[in-house]
C-alpha cells in the first residue's frame, strides 16, 4: 500500500483522565489517557496535530438516538443514580452500562468527535478519534459498554455531505451490530465486520447480509496475522473496489490484537496497523475510530502505533525511559502481573505473529468472495440501462 498522504489529527484530550468507568468494569483501565502520555513521550503529538471533541448538544444527539434516552442518560449522570425503570428501559445503570457523574459528557463528546471527524474528513484531513467507536450503542437503549453510537453519527454526517456511498470497516473483536443495525435502511451504507466467532453479541454470521449491504466475517478463536492479512487482502479490499465508497469509518477496537483479556484473536499490532492503513489508502475520505480493547498494554502500544502510521511516525527497536514508564504504569484487573509480557513494557511492536492459515478461515474468505461476486453480479444488472 501507497503512504498515507492526508494530514492527520488526533482528536480527544484531557477529557479522557477524569471519570469514566471504575471498580471491576473491564473498561476502568486507562485508555485514551494512557495513548496521549505514550504519544508524548515519542514526541508524536504536538498540539498543533490535535483536537478536543466537542461536546454533541441534545438536538444532534437527537438525530439518532430517542430523545427520552438522551434525557434518562443525562438524568441518571446528574442525579448519581438510576431508576429502576430507566435501569429496565435503557440498559443502563447496569453492570454492563454503568453510568457515574461525567458518562454522559464523555458520551456527547464521543459522538461530538465522531460530527467532527467526518467533516474533518472531507476537508481532506484523516481524523483518528480513539474515543470513538462505540460500536453496540442502540437508538434507544445502551448495549456492551456503549451509551451513544458515535460511528452512526459519523456515518450520517458524511451522508449530510452528499456522499451516496459510505463504507464501514469494524476491525473490533466484537460485531458492530448496533452501526449494521442503524444503517441497515439506508442505501448509501455498506458495511463490513471481522470479528471473533462465538463472542458476544452473538450476531454477524458469515451469511448475515442485513438488508444485502453487510458483509460478516467470522474468524475462528486464534486468528493469525496470515489469516488476518488473507481476509482483508481477499475480501475487505475486494470489497471497497466492487463498492467504491466516497468515504470510510473504520473502528478499531484492539481487542483484536493478542494477548487481550476479552477475546483469543492473536494479530500482532504490524499486522492490524496494515489492515487500516490499507483500507483508509484506498478509499477518498476516512475517519478512523477506537473501539474495545481490554488490555492497557496492547491497547496503548496499538492506538498510539496507529496514530504514528496514520501520521507518518514509526518507531523500532526499544523504547525510551519515558515511553517505558507510561507502559509500566498501566494496570489491569483482568491480567496477572506475571502475564504483562516483557515486550508490552519495552518496545512499540509486537513480534509478528504467525503465518498459519486454516482451512476454516481460508473457506470463510472463498465464500465471502463468492458472495461478493454473486452481488457484484446483481449490482451489473440494477445499473446496466
Ligand atoms: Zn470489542
Amino acid at each position: 500500500m501507497g503512504p498515507v498522504t492526508k494530514q492527520a489529527i488526533f482528536l480527544g484530550g484531557e477529557l479522557y483522565r477524569f471519570g469514566g468507568f471504575r471498580g471491576n468494569h473491564p473498561l476502568a483501565i486507562p485508555r485514551v489517557a494512557a495513548v496521549l502520555d505514550l504519544c508524548h513521550a515519542l514526541g508524536w503529538l504536538p498540539e498543533s496535530e490535535r483536537l478536543d471533541c466537542p461536546e454533541a448538544d441534545h438536538e444532534q444527539l437527537c438525530m439518532f438516538h430517542d430523545a427520552a434516552y438522551v434525557e434518562a442518560l443525562r438524568r441518571a449522570d446528574s442525579a448519581g443514580h438510576v431508576s429502576a425503570d430507566d435501569r429496565a428501559r435503557y440498559h443502563i445503570g447496569t453492570f454492563e452500562n454503568p453510568v457515574a457523574p461525567g458518562s454522559y459528557l464523555r458520551a456527547a463528546c464521543a459522538v461530538g468527535g465522531s460530527i467532527l471527524a467526518a467533516d474533518l474528513a472531507m476537508q481532506g484531513r484523516l481524523p483518528f478519534h480513539p474515543a470513538g467507536g462505540m460500536h453496540h450503542g442502540r437508538r434507544d437503549r445502551a448495549s456492551g459498554f456503549c451509551l451513544f453510537n458515535d460511528p452512526v453519527f459519523a456515518l450520517r454526517r458524511l451522508a449530510e455531505h452528499g456522499l451516496d456511498r459510505i463504507a464501514y470497516v469494524d476491525f473490533d473483536a466484537h460485531h458492530g451490530d448496533g452501526v449494521q443495525d442503524a444503517v441497515a435502511a439506508d442505501a448509501r451504507m455498506h458495511t463490513l465486520s471481522i470479528h471473533e466467532a462465538g463472542r458476544w453479541p452473538h450476531t454477524g454470521a458469515a451469511d448475515d447480509a442485513s438488508t444485502g449491504r453487510a458483509v460478516n466475517l467470522p474468524v475462528p478463536p486464534g486468528c493469525s496475522d496470515g489469516e488476518y492479512r488473507v481476509l482483508v487482502d481477499e475480501v475487505v479490499l475486494p470489497w471497497l473496489d466492487m463498492i467504491r465508497p466516497d468515504a470510510v469509518v473504520v473502528v478499531c477496537g484492539t481487542d483484536a490484537l493478542d494477548g487481550d483479556p476479552l477475546s483469543a484473536m492473536e494479530v500482532s499490532n504490524g499486522a492490524w496497523w496494515g489492515a487500516v492503513a490499507a483500507v483508509v489508502a484506498r478509499v477518498p475520505h476516512a475517519v478512523v475510530l477506537g473501539g474495545g480493547g481490554y488490555n492497557p498494554w496492547t491497547l496503548a502500544r496499538g492506538w498510539s502505533g496507529l496514530w504514528g502510521q496514520l501520521s507518518g511516525r514509526s518507531h523500532e527497536g526499544p523504547l525510551n525511559g519515558p515511553a517505558r514508564a507510561v507502559l509500566q504504569g498501566l494496570h489491569c484487573d483482568l491480567i496477572d502481573d506475571d502475564e504483562v509480557r516483557q515486550e508490552w513494557i519495552s518496545t512499540l511492536n509486537d513480534r509478528h505473529g504467525a503465518e498459519t492459515i486454516r482451512d476454516p478461515v481460508r473457506m470463510l474468505a472463498r465464500d465471502a468472495r463468492q458472495a461478493l461476486a454473486r452481488r457484484h453480479r446483481q449490482l451489473s444488472l440494477l445499473e446496466t440501462p
